[in-house]
């Protein structure tokens, strides 16, 4: 047999472990109790999270100067974390405010890096809102969303690149083979586009969260209607893009808050 053939065999072999590995990669998450097929283990996907964080970062101005408004956010994501069921996680959470006032968006990264923009943060008009919008990219993190999206991505993209990156572990460099990959992931990942059943999980959770940690729910409504309003005009917030239908969006955020509390949203949380 001839060295092509030999490789042509591995190289089928290789496929076939990704196949393989894709099928079987169900793990049930612990906070959702959803089964999922993610290829990365929760210490990839910190590690992941990590390397895009710059990156993704730079796209938007960097981290922004503002002193009062990143103690802002990053008081409210450590509530959000130190009282709801999101803190019992493995994820290293980080919230980051960028430096762009012009792009209204919010972001996450697969293992616990989440970013808001000035100008969306600008728009919030209480600690509350901050917490609906946080809520929600933390339930990104939480639903592993990023892990899922990129198990699809390469099923889909080069099934042997695949099983070099499930076999990687990204804190520990090895190969530039190796480094090449990691490479890719990241760029993917800095580009990624969630689903829409992705984003209405997110929604739930976040919901879940914020009222754990003592926030009313009901202003991630109002952040809603703010988005709604800036998509009326000609800016089109980017939070809204995998959303075509955004009163049906409330709708079901509203689904959301009656299951988290049936007898009525309980006065006395922050508003
Ligand atoms: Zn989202």
């Amino acid at each position: 047999m001839g060295r092509t053939g030999l490789r042509m065999i591995i190289a089928g072999i290789i496929a076939i472990i990704a196949i393989v590995r894709f099928f079987t990669s169900q793990q049930v998450n612990p906070v959702t109790g959803e089964k999922q097929r993610v290829s990365l283990s929760t210490a990839q996907e910190i590690a992941l999270g990590l390397q895009a964080a710059p990156q993704l970062a730079a796209q938007h101005g960097g981290e922004s100067r503002d002193a009062r408004r990143r103690a802002q956010v990053e008081r409210v994501g450590a509530r959000l974390l130190e009282r709801s069921s999101a803190g019992k996680s493995p994820y290293r959470f980080r919230v980051h405010l960028l430096d762009d006032d012009r792009v209204v968006n919010a972001f996450a990264l697969p293992g616990g890096q989440v970013f808001l923009t000035e100008a969306i943060a600008a728009r919030m008009r209480t600690d509350a809102e901050i917490a609906g919008v946080l809520g929600h990219e933390i339930g990104h993190v939480i639903g592993r969303h990023g892990a899922e999206q990129l198990a699809k991505q390469q099923l889909i993209g080069g099934l042997g690149s695949s099983a070099v990156i499930a076999a990687s572990d990204p804190s520990r460099p090895g190969s530039s083979e190796q480094s090449r990959h990691v490479a890719m992931l990241v760029g993917q990942l800095v580009n990624l586009q969630f689903g829409r059943d992705d984003e209405l999980e997110a929604d739930r959770l976040g919901v879940r969260f914020m009222s754990e940690a003592g926030y009313d729910p009901r202003a991630i409504i109002r952040v809603m209607e703010v988005l709604r309003d800036l998509a009326r005009g000609r800016r089109q917030p980017e939070f809204f893009s995998t959303h075509p239908n955004p009163e049906r969006r409330v709708e079901r955020i509203q689904e959301a808050i009656r299951v988290q509390f049936p007898s009525g949203v309980p006065t006395g949380l922050e508003r």
